[in-house]
């Protein structure tokens, strides 16, 4: 038997060290999931906890001034210094219906209007439901207005 050229023998070798490499070579082969994972972009966690700190802040910051103007509204006689309404006509609804706004609590006075909200249905799906929002307690004053 002759003896294995160079060429024979480094040939023998590259296939043995690819043998025994093989399975290293699969484990960091660029699978889809690899390559998708890879080109996320990077999110701080440091950066995402400022901006969920930052969205508590700004709705505990609304919710406040939600009170504020409630409390405000609550204690507005809605009339001005002659003891006449201040409220004020608005026209552009699609229902044609007149609102009504207190420009000294900003107090919105709407008619009754349908509404929907996500109400969880029995087979776990979430759908939208109609109901009547009753009319703003002072609506009979933009009645009394409008009549004018
Ligand atoms: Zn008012």
């Amino acid at each position: 038997m002759a003896e294995p050229t160079q060429k024979e023998l480094i040939r023998e070798t590259v296939k043995e060290l690819f043998k025994e490499l093989g399975p290293v070579l699969q484990s960091i082969a660029l699978t889809p999931e690899k390559l998708r994972e890879a080109q996320k972009p990077y999110e701080d966690p440091a950066e995402l906890a400022r901006e969920l700190r930052e969205q508590q802040n700004w709705r505990r910051q609304e919710n406040e001034k939600d009170k504020i103007k409630l409390e405000r509204q609550s204690h507005c006689p809605h009339k001005d210094k002659n003891g006449k309404w201040a409220i004020s006509l608005v026209h552009n609804y699609h229902d044609h219906m007149p609102r009504g706004i207190c420009p000294l609590c900003e107090a919105f006075i709407h008619p009754a209007y349908w509404d929907y909200r996500p109400v969880a249905q029995p087979d776990g799906s979430i759908k939208d439901e109609g109901y009547i929002v009753k009319e703003h307690p002072l609506y009979h004053v933009v009645r009394t207005l409008e009549s004018f």
